[in-house]
């Protein structure tokens, strides 16, 4: 555990890094980070929290429980090596994720555990860790699961997808002004995550995490190259005091 924890510190330290490095080399915004640090540093201090107790929890009750006959139609997937379970974890929880995100700006109920990651009105490297509870308890059912109970992985190989994942949210949030041609007609880049942060009505547009493919074929892709790089990111409307734990909880 300690291993862990030492590994994940050391992941984060060095992709703040380099985020620091890129967006103090090429910014692709003005962004004061300083006026949004606290709030992002409790987000982001929770979200780890709750992924690790539900992996924790999870872990135990599907070793003790899960069917001898669903572990044996599984066991052809649970013998794969490690960094095809990992890839395939990836992929399967990133379309898991695709849906649940669309469902979150498709109903009333479900947007209200998402709205406090869209009052973000300046993106960068650290701000992407801004969850409400509820968002970062959904989002880490299939992140936790996938490879529990489907690939049945261990701490280890968990682990690295938790910090695959943490790469990810790095990157789709870094203020960085880069170009990577028609990468992003595969995978997400920051301009492409930028454009659903975009104030609209509940941007319907963008919505994968780590795979634009999943936009492509669901038919919720935009190219980045159409939409202004200063067009404003948020809410579209001042979020008073009295509504942040709510948005906080995700209520
Ligand atoms: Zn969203
Ligand atoms: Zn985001």
């Amino acid at each position: 555990m300690e291993s862990w924890i030492t590994s994940s510190v050391t992941v984060f330290v060095a992709l703040a890094l380099v985020s620091e490095l890129l967006e103090r080399w090429r910014p692709a915004r003005r962004v004061n980070r300083l006026r949004h640090i606290v709030t992002d540093l409790g987000s982001f201090g929770f979200a780890v929290l709750l992924n690790r107790s539900i992996d924790a929890l999870l872990a135990p009750v599907v070793a003790a429980h899960a069917p001898d006959s669903v572990a044996a139609a599984l066991s052809g997937l649970r013998g794969l090596p490690t960094w095809a379970k990992i890839g395939l974890a990836v992929v399967i929880a990133d379309f898991c994720l695709y849906w649940i995100h669309r469902a979150q700006h498709t109903w009333d109920w479900a947007w209200r555990t998402h709205a406090w990651h869209h009052s973000i009105e300046e993106l960068y490297w650290f701000s992407g860790f801004r969850t409400s509870f509820l968002h970062s308890l959904v989002y880490n059912i299939p992140q936790v699961a996938i490879p529990v109970l489907l690939l049945g992985m261990g701490t280890f190989e968990t682990a690295i997808c938790f910090a695959i994942g943490m790469v990810i949210q790095f990157w789709e949030h870094v203020n960085w002004r880069v170009d990577l041609g028609k990468l992003d007609r595969v995978m997400v880049t920051p301009d492409y995550h930028r454009v659903h942060h975009s104030v609209t009505d509940r941007p319907q547009k963008n919505l994968a995490p780590t795979f634009s493919i999943w936009d492509r074929m669901f038919g919720t892709w935009v190219d980045p190259r159409t939409v202004p790089l200063e067009t404003p990111l948020g809410i579209g409307e001042p979020i008073p005091k009295k509504a942040v734990p709510r948005m906080l909880a995700g209520v």
